[in-house]
């Protein structure tokens, strides 16, 4: 039969000289490579106990901001899940409510907000689209789970907490992020 490709290779089976047949000199070469990987600098960390530092663009699990008074900056626009490649955000907006002023910033709110973290891939589309500066990509990463359910995060585990000293800080990321951006743009501009 005629091949494809040309990465394919033919298969002989050859009978196997003496010292094949009796696989010392195999054990013995890859014993040696066993120590000689024994004595090198280990490649991989004992984690969860010990974590890497990550780059300062790192993209990892969302957070919704809240405004310098406490509440919720999103108004349920819609534009992230529009802008989400993968079709991962989905939102109910709702009225709010005379005396929810200090809830919710706006006229409108999102009363349910959800993102599968499984079918997101972190692109940060969303936080570009979004134009009240309500939803940020942040350095935490997303906890592996058992189940698929506990992957589709509601505001309880997005929105950030009320408490101004837990507050999730996202300024160092953006401004390495824009920055990052900033200098990808001048060098595809001076191309
Ligand atoms: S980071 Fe990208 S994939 Fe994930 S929710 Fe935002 S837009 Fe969608
Ligand atoms: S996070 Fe931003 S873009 Fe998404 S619905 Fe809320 S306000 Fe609109």
């Amino acid at each position: 039969m005629q091949a494809l490709t040309n990465r394919s290779k033919v298969v002989s089976k050859k009978k196997m000289t003496f010292w094949e047949w009796i696989y010392l000199p195999a054990i013995v070469k890859g014993m040696s490579i066993t120590l000689k990987h024994f004595f090198r600098k280990k490649a991989t960390i004992s984690y969860p106990e010990q974590q890497r530092e990550f780059s300062q663009v790192y993209r990892g699990h969302h957070v919704l901001k809240r405004d310098e008074e406490g509440r919720e900056r999103c108004t349920a626009c819609g534009l992230c899940a529009v802008a989400c490649p993968a079709e991962a955000i989905t939102m109910i907006a709702a009225e709010r409510k005379p005396g929810e002023e200090h809830l919710y910033r706006e006229e409108k709110y999102a009363e349910v907000y959800e993102i599968n973290m499984l079918r997101c891939i972190f692109c940060g589309d969303c936080e570009e689209a979004c134009p009240k500066e309500a939803i940020f990509l942040t350095d935490r990463i997303v906890e592996s789970e058992y189940e698929r359910s506990p992957f589709v995060y509601g505001k309880n585990r997005l929105v950030e907490p009320l408490d101004p000293a837990k507050r999730i800080d996202i300024s160092k990321r953006q401004t390495e992020s824009v920055l990052k951006f900033k200098q990808n743009k001048r060098f595809a501009h001076n191309k």
